[in-house]
């Protein structure tokens, strides 16, 4: 079997589930291959009303998906188009479907190609680690606003991980008419074991731990364990990992066609460009831990209890610095008023 054809045995596995607290699962992911000897996977979080981030998560992980089908010439450039056709459909159906206003996802990308390269795409802050010779690695950087401040020293990671805003993306598919994707290409030895994954893995599970996993247990396994200890964490949020492992030989999972738990998933449907195809974008195990105490989000899809109160504190300090301003004004201290600001409008992680 020629080098050209190792990515095709790439050993992968996929698991998402709702976590302990949530109803509804709004990260998504998909497992792609390609003859050429292309490998793709991807992870979305979804957020934005009661349907909408998950249709976001879907809607992305097929476009991409459809792109990838039609074949690989240029890698980098296929993720970028891939990531920008995903964008614009998010953004399109979001304008349209006032239930779907806001919406928006996450999305990180690995592609495995012939000749032991990789590239990765990266908007928002799902993750993609490598773990080779015993040491795990973040490939992608967050694009939230608590890492833009760790970026800048003036937060800690520590602090990071603990702040109120930590769920603020600075950066995701399908809330802006154009996105800004991160894309980089990486060497790909033999052993190496790349995993993609939510926040809701990396959050509540530390890397240590990941680490273990990921070098400890074959990929079907491994996928599910993290999925547990994120649960054991008090599973907050909807957890998806998913690894890819390099055989350390060309031809180690050749005997007996693919492994077990290979989803070579295909999205080929002609014609379907211009439309959403209800594709399942995988045979992804799908677990649901549902706590049935967990409030959801209003039936309107409108505004959430914890938004409605967010505005409401917002509109209060707005009417108590006007009325210090004016007393101000009135003393005739001359004091200038701090600006008031506005109402958090960035999208929050649901
Ligand atoms: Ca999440």
């Amino acid at each position: 079997m020629s080098e050209a054809r190792t990515s095709v045995y790439t050993r992968t596995a996929s698991f998402t589930d709702v976590g302990s607290v949530r109803t509804v699962n709004q990260d998504s992911c998909g497992e792609f291959v390609l003859d050429a000897g292309y490998r793709l996977l991807m992870v979305a979080d979804g957020m934005g009303g009661h349907l909408g981030g998950e249709v976001a998560s879907q809607a992305t992980v097929e476009a991409v998906g459809q792109v990838f089908q039609r074949g690989v010439d240029d890698p980098a450039g296929f993720l970028r188009e891939a990531f920008t056709l995903a964008n614009k459909r998010v953004f399109e159906r979001s304008a349209a479907d006032s239930n779907l206003h806001g919406m928006g996802t996450t999305g990180v990308a690995l592609l495995i190609g012939p000749g032991r390269r990789a590239w990765l795409a990266n908007v928002g802050d799902s993750r993609a680690y490598r773990s080779r010779g015993g040491r795990l690695e973040v490939l992608t950087q967050d694009h939230s606003w608590v890492h833009e401040e760790v970026r800048n020293n003036r937060l800690t990671l520590e602090e990071a991980a603990v702040h109120p805003r930590k769920n603020v993306l600075t950066r995701s598919i399908g809330v802006d008419p154009v996105v800004d994707v991160d894309v980089t290409e990486t060497d790909l030895e033999p052993g190496d074991r790349f995993l993609l994954c939510s926040d809701g893995l990396w959050g509540e599970v530390a890397d240590a731990d990941i680490a273990a996993v990921v070098d400890g247990q074959e990929p079907e396994q491994a996928v599910r364990t993290l999925v547990d200890m994120a649960n054991r964490a008090g599973g907050p949020d909807n957890i998806t990992v998913q690894i890819a492992l390099v055989p350390s030989r060309i031809g180690d999972y050749e005997a007996g066609s693919t492994p077990a738990g290979d989803s070579d998933t295909t999205l080929s449907e002609p014609g379907a460009e211009d439309t959403l195809p209800r594709v399942d974008p995988v045979d992804i195990p799908y677990s649901d831990s549902n706590d049935p105490d967990y409030e959801a989000p209003g039936p309107d899809g409108s505004l959430s209890s914890m938004r409605l109160l967010t505005l409401a504190v917002a509109a209060v300090s707005a009417l108590l610095l006007a009325a210090l301003v004016w007393f101000a004004i009135a003393e005739g201290s001359g004091s200038s008023a701090t600006p008031v600001s506005a109402a958090q409008d960035e999208p929050a992680r649901r």
